[in-house]
């Protein structure tokens, strides 16, 4: 039985790859800021929309040196419905994270609790825009502005994804992408800061080569994050090819609304409106009037060789680091709880075949029958 997991890396054919290799290996130009490095820097901050963006090595260098660069301490806002990254970057910078609740219908953090949860020493906020749906911007900036917070989004689900006409990533006072290879856009392990300026992207780029800020001057505890020349061109190439990828996610993700519609006690969350959407992820909620709890559905897709995830369970404020904080007590975070509990995420990714999303469609139709 072929497996299917609930994501398949994007390759494009080999032999276009062999050209950049062919570059490296002629030039021997192999990091630090390479000539792929900065080509691929100019052309993603040209096709996202942004002004400047910094690469990175993975997305989690990026969080916690995004955090390092504005000088973030004490306490940090944040949602527990993520990847353990977004609040492991906290911690990493000896940042106390505060969990806030979900709102129901968007996954993202709600505005409407945010305010209860800042004290004196809360310095920013660090919302999630969970399966590429953007955050209300427009609220939590309003707060961030109100108490003189800073804003940093974990964007790493948000690859290209627009809102009201323009990229997303141009909300807030930093923004951060992940280009692991299960990302919608992948250089292997890659990830990047999107930088309102030149002085900021020069900042960053001093903090993720240890902090020279030339030959021999070294300003700050900078960490080795640098994004190597094979991923650089890895990158290039993946972008000639990502707008044929999103094409292919955007009809999975209609044939899954289509053959899913009729089924009682599933549902698909809607496209949030206003928005360009990236199709990253397909979750569905498994309610109390399907035949089986969520586990159950996923272990009979497991049977079948169907990998789907649970994204995001356990919630981060479950984890033994996280637990005794006095804002990951249950009682704080109905809504991320009972989405944890509800979530199932169904295999999208561009080569997944329509007679694969038709199985497992009939699986789940057919449960009971
Ligand atoms: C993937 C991911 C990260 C981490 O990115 P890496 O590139 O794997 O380090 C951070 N936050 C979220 C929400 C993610 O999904």
């Amino acid at each position: 039985m072929k497996k299917i997991y609930v994501t398949q890396p994007y390759l494009p054919p080999l032999e276009e790859f062999i050209p950049y290799l062919e570059q490296i290996w002629e030039s021997k130009w192999l990091t630090n800021g390479g000539p792929f490095h900065q080509e691929l820097e100019s052309k993603l901050a040209d096709y996202l929309g942004v002004e400047h963006l910094a690469l990175f090595a993975n997305g989690t260098l990026a969080l916690v040196t995004a955090l390092k660069s504005l000088r973030i301490a004490g306490e940090v806002i944040t949602t527990p419905f993520s990847f353990v990254a977004s609040a492991h970057s906290l911690l990493w910078n000896g940042i106390k994270p505060v969990f806030v609740d979900i709102h129901p219908e968007t996954f993202n953090l709600d505005p409407d609790k945010i305010e209860a949860a800042i004290t004196p020493h809360t310095s920013a906020i660090l919302p999630v825009h969970v399966y590429g749906h953007p955050c209300d911007v427009e609220r939590i900036e309003k707060i961030a502005d109100t108490y003189g917070l800073k804003v940093i989004y974990d964007a790493a689900h948000a690859f290209g994804v627009g809102y009201k006409g323009q990229s997303l990533l141009r909300n807030g006072d930093l923004s951060i992408l992940s280009f692991h290879a299960t990302k919608v856009f992948n250089t292997f392990e890659g990830g990047a800061i999107i930088c309102p300026d030149a002085k900021t992207k020069k900042r960053i780029d001093d903090l993720k080569n240890f902090g020279y800020a030339g030959e021999v001057t070294v300003v700050a505890t900078g960490i080795n994050a640098k994004m190597n020349e094979v991923q650089a061109a890895f990158g290039l190439l993946q972008l000639k090819h990502v707008d044929k990828a999103i094409g292919r996610r955007h009809k999975i993700d209609a044939q899954y609304r289509e053959q899913l519609s009729s089924v009682s006690g599933i549902t698909c969350p809607p496209l949030p409106a206003d928005t360009t959407h990236n199709y990253s992820y397909f979750p569905i909620l498994i309610e109390k009037e399907y035949l089986l709890l969520r586990d159950e559905l996923n272990d009979r897709l497991r049977q079948n060789g169907i990998y789907a995830r649970r994204y995001f369970y356990p919630l981060i404020s479950e984890f033994p680091m996280y637990r005794g904080l006095p804002s990951a007590v249950k009682a704080n975070l109905p809504f991320a709880r009972k989405k944890a509990d509800q979530v199932l995420c169904l295999p999208i990714y561009p080569d997944l075949e329509n007679e694969s999303i038709a199985r497992i469609t009939s699986i789940i139709k057919n449960i009971g029958s």
